[in-house]
C-alpha cells in the first residue's frame, strides 16, 4: 500500500530533516517535490493543487522555520495535510433508527462486491451484528450462486434470490426472512456491470426507494486510480452515495484513488479491502493512513508530545548560557524535567518504529530510576552548589547523599557526569561550533 508514494516522499523529507535551519527557498523546493509525488501516485489534479495551496502558509511560516528542528515540523504540516485529504476521523458505518437495517452494496462487476459483501457481514459479526446477505443481480445466476458459496463459507445466511423476481421485490422479501430469523442487518449485493449505465441506475434507484438503506456504499477497485475516483463521482450523482470501501488496497502501490476520494465526492472511505480472504477487510482510519504514507510509526504522536512538553522560551535562555559556559547543575536538572515530562522512557522508545517491538521482547530496558536518582541529588543541594559544583566536597558530598537517600558512589558519578559534559560544551565553543540546534534534533 502506497509504497512509490512513501518511498517519493520519504526522499524529500530525509533531505530536509538532516539540516537544522531551513530557509524558504529549501521548503518551496520540497513542496514542489510533494506535488510531483501525488501527482504520480495518481490523485486528481485539482486535489493536488488544494491540498498544496492548503499546507504551503504554514509549511513556510514561522511555525516551521524558526522551530528547533523544522524538516520535522514540515512532515507534522504535510501530515496534517494528508490527514485532512483522507477525510479526518474514521467514518463508522451509521445505523440510525430501529433494526432491522439494510445496506446496499453497489459498484461495477469484477470490483469486488460479491466478496466485499461476505467481508463486511463476516466484520459486523465480529461486531455483535446478526447479518442476513441477499444477492439481486438477476442477470447473473453464477453472482447469486458465488454469495450463497461464501455465505457457506463463513457460516452467515444468504436468500435464495429466484433470477424471475424484480430486485427490489426480492430486497422486501429477504428483509421479511430477516426479521423472521432474528437478523437485524440486511446486506445487499446489487448488480454489477462492466460500465456504468441508465437500465443499472434504474435498478439501484428502485431498490434504494422501496428499502431506504441506512448506507450506499461504492465497492470500487483501488488499483484503478482515477477512474475509481470517477465512478465515486458518477454513482454519487445518480444515487447518492453514504461512502466508499476501496478494494485491491494491499496492490496498490500508489494510492490516488484513497487520497483523491473525499476532496472530489465529499464521501468518506469507510473501509478498505486488503486480501482476497474474507476477513481481508478493515476499518478505514485517516490519520493511521497518513502515518503509513509517512512510514512514520508513531514517531508523529512523539513529535507532537515534545512540542508541548518542550517551553522554547527557557530552550533560547538555555542555549544563551550553553554559549558563555554558565550552564550549571540547575539547567541539567531542567534538561532532565523535559526528559521526565515526556512520559516513561518506555513509553517514549515504544513510539519510535522499530523499538516498540525490541522493548516487547525484553530487548531494551530503560533505566527510569536513574533519571530519578539525579534529580534527587540536585534536589539536596544547595543553590550556590548547583551553580559551581567545584565547591562540592567530600562532606559537602556525604551531605547530599544522605539528603538525597543515594550513595556517595552516586553523587561522585553524577558530578564526574556534569562535568566531562561541560567539558564537551566548552571543546564545542572553541570548536567547529555545532549549535545549540543539533542537541535536540529528534534524528
Ligand atoms: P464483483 O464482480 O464485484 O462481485 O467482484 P468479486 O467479489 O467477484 O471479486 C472479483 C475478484 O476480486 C475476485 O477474484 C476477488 O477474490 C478479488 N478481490 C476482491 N476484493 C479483493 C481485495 O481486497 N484484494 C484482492 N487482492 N482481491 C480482491
Amino acid at each position: 500500500m502506497f509504497e512509490l508514494l512513501t518511498e517519493k516522499l520519504s526522499k524529500v523529507f530525509n533531505n530536509l530533516k538532516g539540516r537544522g535551519r531551513l530557509s524558504e527557498k529549501d521548503i518551496q523546493d520540497a513542496l514542489k517535490q510533494i506535488r510531483l509525488a501525488l501527482l504520480e501516485a495518481d490523485v486528481n489534479y485539482k486535489v493536488v493543487k488544494d491540498f498544496l495551496e492548503g499546507i504551503k502558509e504554514r509549511a513556510v511560516g514561522q511555525e516551521v522555520l524558526e522551530s528547533l528542528s523544522p524538516g520535522h515540523q514540515v512532515v507534522k504540516v504535510v501530515n496534517e495535510g494528508l490527514i485532512k485529504l483522507l477525510g479526518e476521523g474514521k467514518q463508522d458505518l451509521v445505523f440510525e433508527g430501529k433494526s432491522p437495517f439494510s445496506l446496499m452494496l453497489v459498484g461495477l462487476q469484477g470490483s469486488g462486491k460479491t466478496t466485499t459483501a461476505g467481508k463486511l457481514s463476516n466484520y459486523l459479526r465480529k461486531n455483535g451484528r446478526r447479518p442476513y446477505l441477499v444477492p439481486v443481480d438477476t442477470q447473473r445466476p453464477a453472482a447469486i450462486e458465488q454469495l450463497l458459496k461464501i455465505g457457506q463459507e463463513i457460516n452467515i445466511p444468504v436468500y435464495p434470490s429466484k433470477n424471475t423476481d424484480r430486485p427490489e421485490d426480492i430486497c422486501v422479501k429477504a428483509m421479511e426472512v430477516a426479521v423472521k430469523n432474528g437478523s437485524d442487518i440486511l446486506i445487499i449485493d446489487t448488480a454489477g456491470r462492466l460500465h456504468i449505465n441508465e437500465e443499472l441506475m434504474e435498478e439501484l434507484s428502485a431498490i434504494k426507494k422501496r428499502i431506504k438503506p441506512t448506507e450506499v456504499l461504492l465497492v470500487a477497485d483501488a488499483m484503478t486510480g482515477q477512474d475509481a475516483v470517477n465512478l465515486a463521482q458518477k454513482f454519487n450523482e445518480e444515487i447518492d452515495i453514504t461512502g466508499v470501501i476501496l478494494t485491491k488496497m494491499e496492490g496498490d502501490a500508489r494510492g490516488g484513488a484513497a487520497l483523491s476520494i473525499m476532496s472530489v465526492t465529499n464521501k468518506p472511505v469507510k473501509f478498505i479491502g486488503t486480501g482476497e480472504q474474507l476477513n481481508a477487510l478493515e476499518p478505514f482510519y485517516p490519520d493511521r493512513m497518513s502515518s503509513r504514507i509517512l512510514g512514520m510509526g508513531d514517531i508523529l504522536s512523539l513529535i507532537d508530545k515534545a512540542q508541548s512538553e518542550f517551553d522554547q522560551k527557557e530552550a533560547i535562555k538555555l542555549s544563551k548560557k550553553l554559549g558563555k559556559a554558565e550552564f550549571d547543575l540547575e539547567d541539567f536538572k531542567k534538561q532532565l524535567s523535559y526528559i521526565h515530562k515526556m512520559g516513561s522512557m518506555e513509553e517514549i522508545l515504544a513510539m519510535i518504529p522499530g523499538v516498540g517491538k525490541m522493548i516487547k521482547a525484553g530487548g531494551v530496558k530503560a533505566d527510569e530510576r536513574e533519571l530519578v536518582r539525579v534529580e534527587a541529588i540536585i534536589n539536596s543541594m544547595t543553590a550556590d552548589e548547583r551553580k559551581d559544583y567545584r565547591m562540592i566536597n567530600g562532606s559537602r558530598r556525604k551531605r547530599i547523599a544522605f539528603g538525597s537517600g543515594t550513595r556517595v558512589e552516586d553523587v561522585n558519578r553524577l558530578l564526574k557526569n556534569f562535568a566531562q559534559t561541560k567539558n564537551m560544551l566548552k571543546k564545542f565553543r572553541s570548536g567547529k561550533k555545532k549549535g545549540f540546534q543539533s542537541m535536540f534534533d529528534l534524528n
